[in-house]
Formats: structure tokens, C-alpha cells, sequence
């Protein structure tokens, strides 16, 4: 059975409502590993509505995290918002209600690609609205446990006077300076560091329970039964084992069913974004790739598994070992051990699974599709030259523009150079030689006959290197000089296939009389 039933299954035997929780600290980039908790927690979703299990699945943004350091990416002035809540702080750019939302807004507009289906909170207005004022109370109340409770779980020493609330300084906006000097419901009187002095109302947003309470206070606010959390959280004395016993004996919960994940390793080469300076960002992960693609390589692996991310020629793999569960899902075959792949195919889809087979171009292939033809239009007709694309339906046509979208996206960003080549409008200024000149001439009558395929291709360019006793490597160099200007390409077969028969010949006729011109 896969994961995310396995997990269902377990949460219906828990209780009869679920609420699943997620969420992130926006302070910058996201990482694509942020992707995997959220895509994680909509399979157990899905999962949960396929056996018609009432759920429910909320989004946390921690926007009242405090900054914590100017990171390189911010300018010099960002220095003095260090310590305030980064849902008060200006957006970098100018363009957003606030650095959270700077950094959060593409994230949730992936959510909604990906089918997320989710309900998006903000901490700061959580707060701001009194939901914490419970739980910050029974902190409080209770801060001598809640120290002792530290102490145990973290075996680290917790100084006997620690309170667990940061008041926020009415003066210089920081979480992060004041210091507690007294609790009676529902004020907290407080010194900072900037020398302000004031009382902080524990019912809005003027203060913060620690990442440690927060955690489980979120848990007790929304009802949270299921989580899925990186493995950091999950460490012996970390913070799911405190939050556990904070919900229990502070706020008398029982903590969620955990599902802690391992992380998203960046592999390969070429990883760095060229804008950003900082590696692939999920925002990237889902241009790339269509949303079903990056679900699938996400939900196909049990959260336990550490998943490999390779954003340069590994990325074809995964679109073709995609496109190979999708042709099984819809053709039938599929073997014992492909039978978790098609369920994660099914929980992969952001609206539903399709109800018929879409028309595949093999991303590879679509790769050189897109730097031949000029635009959507063209490669549509270059496809229809060389592929089955003819009977293509309109819900085909929207399957293959998305791709050709990605496709666009990965050549500009991480593709690595080797794949990259610009077809050109005209013979380039190649110094060929006789030798070379020759094979052309060869080769000309054998490509007017054969069938425009690339396997005959393929087999005419190699078969005339071999007359003219020209070594197979030389032959393929001239034709990708003649074409792109460089010594290596596409596969040359199915390349000059793809282009249009005449297209060809004449560039050859080209070659020859230049080359004949110059003599
Ligand atoms: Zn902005
Ligand atoms: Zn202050």
C-alpha cells in the first residue's frame, strides 16, 4: 500500500475529524525542500477524502518570526529591522504589503498549481486577533513546569527565571530585546534594550510564545491532528519531543500524528540560480516541471527516503519515468512493483487524474523542439513533421504548451550548456576542407531518397562518412558546424529530422558552393 494510505489509515483510527498542518517560516528564499512538506501533507489529504474521511488541511505562514540576521540577499539598511517581526518589515522590492508576503506570495501561488488544498494563516494575525491569548496565559501559569519540562527534554540548562514570551518593544518594534518583569493577566510589564519601558497586552500582538510553545499552542488553537515536519524537528530532545509533552501537560492536547521528512538534496552540477546567487528554490522546482511531474517525484518516495534533486539532465529522467507511470496508469501493464508508482501518480495530480491519456513529447526531445522552432506555432509544426502530432486535441495542445513553458524555463536557468544550441537562419563562416566538402556532397542525393526519419538519418549521415572514408566523429562535427556552429549537438539523426527536409539540403548546397566560391 503506499505511505499516504498507510498514514490515512492510521489517522482514522485515531478520531473521526483530521486537521492537517503545515507551514513555513518565510525569512527568504524558499528552498525547494519546502515543497516536499506541503505536497507530503496534500497526499495524506487526498488520501484521507478517497476514504471519504472528514479533513481538513490549514497552510501557517510564520510571519511574526523576528528577523534574524541581515542576509547577504537584503540591503545594508535592512541592519535595523533585525529583531522585528518580519511581518513589520518593509518588502524588499517595493511591491508587497510586507517582507513576509515578499517571500511567501510565489510560494502560495505554487500551492495553487500544485493543488495544495489548504486554508493560509498568518501568525502575525493570529495574534493579533487574541487566538494565542489561552495558551500564552497557560504558559504563564504554568512557567515553573514549562522550564523543568525544557530541561528534561532538551537536556539543556534552563535558567530557573526563563520566560517563555518575548513582549514585543513598543519603542523599537523588537522581539528579540525585552526582557520580562512581571505576569498579571492579561499585561506583561517589560524592559528593553533600546531603555523603553512598557506593558504588553498578551491578548495582540505585542509579544510571542517561543518556536518551542508556539509550536504546540498552534496544534491546541487549530485542533491539529496529522503534521509533517523536516527531520530537524524530529531529532531526540528537539522540538517535536518538547511540544509533545507541552500539549499534553500545558495545554492538554494530544500532540498530531508526526510525519517527519528527510530533506531535498541538491545533486549535480550547475545548481546555483543565476539571479538569486542562492541554489534552486522551489519557485524554480515548479517551473521546471509541470506541477503532476514535481508531485510525483515528491509522493513516489516514502517521506523517510531522502530524495536526490537533480535540476540538470537528471530532470529528464524524471519527467520520462513520469511519462512511463502515466502510460501504464492509462494503458494497462503495470507489474507488483509499479503498483505504489501508480497510486502516487493518482495522488500527483493537482485536479484530478486526466480521464484519457495525454499526447506525450519525451521532454528530451521537446528540449531540441524548443530551440529549433521559433514559437509555439513552430514547434507544433516541426512535431507534426516528425511526431503524431496531427490528431492532437485541444486538452493535448495545453498538456504540451505547458511543457514547452518548463522546458523554456529549465534552458534559461539550469540546463547545462552541452544541451543548449541556437539553430541557425543561415550558413555560419565555416572554414571547411575538401575532405569535408566532399562528404557533403556525398551525403546530398542519399538524404533527397530515404524516408525523413531520425533513425534513416542517422544512418545516411554515417553510412556516407564511411564512403568517403571520413571518420564518423568528423562527419557529425561538419554538420553541427554547418548548423549551430558547434562541434557537438542533439542527436544529429534525429536533429536534422526534426527540421524541415529542404531546410537541410539547401543549408548543404550552401556549404558546398561557399566553399566552392572560395577556390
Ligand atoms: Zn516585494
Ligand atoms: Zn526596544
Amino acid at each position: 500500500m503506499h505511505w499516504a494510505d498507510v498514514i490515512a489509515q492510521e489517522l482514522q483510527l485515531r478520531g473521526d475529524r483530521q486537521l492537517i498542518s503545515t507551514g513555513i517560516s518565510p525569512s527568504g528564499f524558499i528552498h525547494v525542500g519546502s515543497l516536499r512538506e506541503a505536497i507530503t501533507a496534500e497526499a495524506v489529504r487526498k488520501a484521507l477524502v478517497n476514504m471519504d474521511a472528514p479533513v481538513r488541511m490549514i497552510y501557517l505562514v510564520d510571519s511574526f518570526d523576528p528577523l534574524r540576521r541581515r542576509y547577504s540577499f537584503l540591503p545594508d539598511e535592512f541592519e535595523n529591522h533585525v529583531g522585528r517581526p518580519i511581518s513589520q518589515i518593509p518588502c524588499p522590492c517595493g511591491s508587497h504589503d510586507s517582507y513576509a508576503h515578499h517571500f511567501i506570495q510565489p510560494l502560495l501561488d505554487s500551492l495553487d498549481e500544485l493543488g495544495v488544498h489548504c486554508d493560509v494563516h498568518w501568525t502575525d494575525s493570529l495574534y493579533a486577533e487574541g487566538r494565542f491569548t489561552e495558551t500564552i496565559d497557560a504558559v504563564f501559569r504554568n512557567r515553573p513546569r514549562v522550564v523543568e519540562i525544557l530541561r528534561e527534554v532538551t537536556g539543556r540548562d534552563v535558567d530557573a527565571d526563563y520566560v517563555p514570551y518575548t513582549p514585543r518593544c513598543s519603542a523599537c518594534g523588537r522581539l528579540t530585546e525585552t526582557k520580562v518583569l512581571e505576569y498579571k493577566f492579561p499585561y506583561v510589564e517589560y524592559v528593553c534594550t533600546c531603555g523603553n519601558e512598557g506593558r504588553a497586552d498578551i491578548r495582540t500582538d505585542q509579544g510571542k510564545l517561543p518556536w518551542r510553545l508556539e509550536w504546540p499552542a498552534k496544534w491546541k488553537i487549530f485542533g491539529v491532528t496529522c503534521e509533517p515536519f523536516g527531520k530537524d524537528h524530529a531529532a531526540a530532545g528537539g522540538s517535536y519531543d518538547s511540544g509533545a509533552v507541552f500539549a499534553r501537560e500545558i495545554f492538554g492536547i494530544e500532540p498530531p500524528r508526526p510525519i517527519p521528512y528527510e530533506f531535498v538534496q541538491l545533486k549535480g552540477k550547475g545548481q546555483m540560480h543565476k539571479s538569486a546567487g542562492a541554489s534552486v528554490t522551489g519557485i524554480d522546482a515548479i517551473r521546471m516541471v509541470p506541477a503532476s511531474v514535481l508531485n510525483y517525484n515528491i509522493i513516489k518516495y516514502n517521506p523517510e527516503r531522502h530524495i536526490d534533486y537533480d535540476s540538470g539532465m537528471g530532470l529528464l529522467d524524471i519527467v520520462d519515468e513520469y511519462d512511463r507511470i502515466e502510460t501504464l496508469y492509462f494503458e494497462g501493464g503495470a507489474d507488483e512493483k509499479d503498483m505504489d508508482h501508480l497510486r502516487a501518480y493518482e495522488l500527483s495530480q493537482p485536479h484530478g487524474v486526466r480521464d484519457h491519456l495525454p499526447f506525450h513529447v519525451p521532454y528530451r526531445h521537446l528540449v531540441n523542439v524548443v530551440q529549433i522552432a521559433e514559437d509555439f506555432e513552430g514547434i507544433l509544426g516541426v512535431l507534426g513533421r516528425t511526431d503524431d502530432a496531427g490528431v492532437m486535441e485541444q486538452r493535448d495542445v495545453d498538456v504540451l504548451q505547458q511543457r514547452v513553458e518548463c522546458v523554456h524555463y529549465w534552458l534559461n536557468s539550469f540546463a547545462p550548456e552541452m544541451v543548449k544550441f541556437s539553430l541557425l537562419d543561415s550558413l555560419p563562416d565555416v572554414d571547411l576542407v575538401e575532405a569535408e566538402v566532399d562528404y557533403l556532397r556525398t551525403l546530398r542525393p542519399e538524404l533527397t531518397s530515404i524516408q525523413w526519419v531520425g533513425d534513416m538519418v542517422h544512418d545516411a549521415v554515417y553510412g556516407a562518412a564511411k564512403a568517403q572514408g571520413l571518420g564518423a566523429k568528423k562527419a557529425f562535427q561538419v554538420l553541427y558546424r554547418i548548423f549551430i556552429a558547434r562541434r557537438s549537438g542533439p542527436r544529429l539523426g534525429h536533429f536534422l529530422a526534426t527540421l524541415d527536409r529542404d531546410f537541410v539540403l539547401d543549408r548543404i548546397d550552401d556549404a558546398v558552393s561557399t566553399y566552392a566560391r572560395r577556390d
